[in-house]
């Protein structure tokens, strides 16, 4: 008889984890607390208009159709990915803007109309890129790290590629012109950190994002999440939404099942949890049963940000704007301690833009348009957000204003937001925070929350909060781990695909 695993939550590391049991021959029922999947990767419908939530950059597509390929499906039979140009366009608060995406070549030429003097820095930063993401995601983001040794192993390699620097750092080394600077160092904070002190392992995005483009899936990202779920339907993979875990049950130092928050217990083999790891360990395992991550431990940890997100619909189109547009604000370092150490929104905001209806028009009704926008905020544990939501509000709409989008207050049909309580409250995030915890050094790897639970030898964790990290490719090659893992600790099970890359 096959064994009963529970995979807790249905974010794309849930959907990819119990994809990737179901295919070593696992039996796999699916809990998601909310009443669809996809967790972060939540759809809202709201008059017409269709709003992805939260994850809108796919990356390394790859690494959805591996997970068809697990069942001799192809992807292309379910949703279309299309590339998406530019990557990004960024807004540089001197009235510049740069146009990244397309070949090294288009790069280059934007780069000289930039800063002639920087052409040959970033071809050197490139290169770095690379060399980081040939250890950093091809030959580790998929293996598990819960073994001292084998992250004392990588040592040489992580010293040699300069990762004790950040990413700021690393940057700045190639770079000159401030502004290529900011735009070149962005990428920790796709994954919830900041540049000042994320180890510039996380450098590796901008190859990966080179290696393999920028892409969208037609009808939006939800799509794609919708795809999951019928492939999953399709391999009889139990699917309960609506159902939240109130508890996962110990005995013996092995994970039993959960109890749902109705009082149902639910009797399982193994469990893989796809919920934030802090949240879990706090609320949903006993402290009796925890030597390892004790709630003093876990109050210590650094959290990733908060993200203020506004979702809006507008009765025009803008079709000059991209469907990814990064708008710096005057300052950078200051308003990422201001985030992360301070604990003040302020009145100087980055923002991301995000005008999905640029790529797929059906987004939103005929001649109107879908956008999102997101400002970096700081998390929960760092103020009380009540006080502040309405300024910040009004300051985000105050600078798409007088910036890519005039007149926009006069165009909104529909208009709705998410803070960091919803986080905290819908996904059931520690601190409310955007990506778990942060992804300094001494949270990466070995230290971060192992993928097999320390203390239980049938508990997996899979996402945001484990090793590789945030991210959708993070947490779709967290998948990946877990997979090796089922297969240690399963060794009847039938061997797994092998990864292409
Ligand atoms: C606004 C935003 C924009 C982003 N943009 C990008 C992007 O463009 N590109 C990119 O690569 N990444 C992006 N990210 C990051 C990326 O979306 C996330 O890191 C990733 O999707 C998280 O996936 P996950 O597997 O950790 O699960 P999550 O998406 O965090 O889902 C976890 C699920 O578990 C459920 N759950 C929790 N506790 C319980 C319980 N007790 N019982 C039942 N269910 C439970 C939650 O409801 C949730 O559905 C973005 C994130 C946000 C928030």
């Amino acid at each position: 008889m096959s064994e009963h695993v529970i995979v807790v939550g249905s974010g794309f590391g849930g959907l990819a984890s119990a994809l990737r049991a179901r295919k070593l021959g696992f039996d796999v029922t699916v809990i998601e607390r909310l009443e669809q999947l996809g967790g972060r990767a939540q759809t809202f419908n709201r008059d017409g208009f269709v709003f992805d939530a939260g994850p809108t950059v796919i990356t390394a597509p790859f690494l959805f159709d591996e997970l068809f390929e697990l069942f001799d499906r192809h992807i292309e039979d379910y949703v279309e990915i299309l590339p998406v140009s530019p990557w990004y366009r960024y807004e540089f608060n001197d009235g510049s803007h740069l146009n990244y995406g397309g070949t090294v070549e288009d790069t280059l030429k934007e780069i000289e109309r930039i800063n002639p003097e920087d052409v040959e820095g970033y071809k050197k930063l490139l290169a770095h890129s690379e060399q980081i993401f040939d250890v950093g995601f091809s030959q580790l983001a998929h293996v598990p790290f819960n073994k001292f040794w084998f992250m004392l192993k990588q040592v040489p390699d992580l010293i040699r590629l300069g990762c004790y620097r950040t990413v700021w750092q690393f940057t700045k080394r190639y770079l000159k012109d401030e502004r290529l600077r900011r735009a070149f160092s962005i990428q920790p904070l796709l994954v919830g950190g900041n540049p000042f002190s994320t180890t510039s392992i996380y450098s590796l995005i901008h190859y990966l994002e080179r290696r393999w483009g920028v892409h969208f899936p037609r009808g939006g990202t939800g799509a794609l999440v919708q795809a999951l779920g019928k492939l999953m339907t399709e391999q009889g993979i139990d699917i309960r939404l609506g159902q939240s875990v109130a508890q996962i049950q110990i005995a013996d130092g092995r994970a039993t099942g959960v109890t749902l928050e109705d009082g149902t217990f639910l009797a399982a083999d193994r469990v893989i949890c796809n919920g934030d790891p802090a949240y879990t360990y706090k609320n949903l395992i006993a402290s009796t049963y925890r030597k390892t991550w004790t709630d003093r431990r876990i109050d210590r940890l650094k959290y990733s940000m908060g993200l203020y997100v506004l979702y809006f619909g507008t009765d025009r189109t803008y079709d000059d704007v991209e469907h990814h547009t990064i708008i710096f604000g005057d300052t950078y370092q200051e308003l990422l301690q201001r985030i992360f150490d301070g604990g003040e929104v302020g009145n100087d905001l980055s923002l991301y833009l995000h005008r999905p209806t640029a790529t797929d028009p059906a987004l939103a009704p005929d001649g109107k348009d879908a956008f999102y926008v997101l400002a970096p905020v700081p998390n929960l544990q760092r103020g009380d957000w009540a006080d502040v939501k309405h300024q910040v509000k009004e300051r985000v709409l105050d600078i798409l204003e007088s910036g890519v989008l005039p007149g926009v207050r006069n165009h909104l049909e529909v208009c709705f937001d998410f803070d960091p309580t919803d986080f905290a409250q819908q996904y059931q995030s520690q601190w409310g925070a955007g990506f778990s915890i942060a992804p300094i050094f001494a949270q990466s790897a070995f230290f971060r929350f192992h993928n097999r639970a320390e203390d239980f030898d049938n508990l997996y964790f899979v996402g945001a909060g484990t090793h590789p990290g945030a991210g959708v490719p993070g947490v779709l090659s967290s998948a990946k781990v877990i997979e090796h893992l089922l297969l240690e600790d399963c060794p009847a099970t039938s061997q797994a695909l092998p990864c292409p890359n």
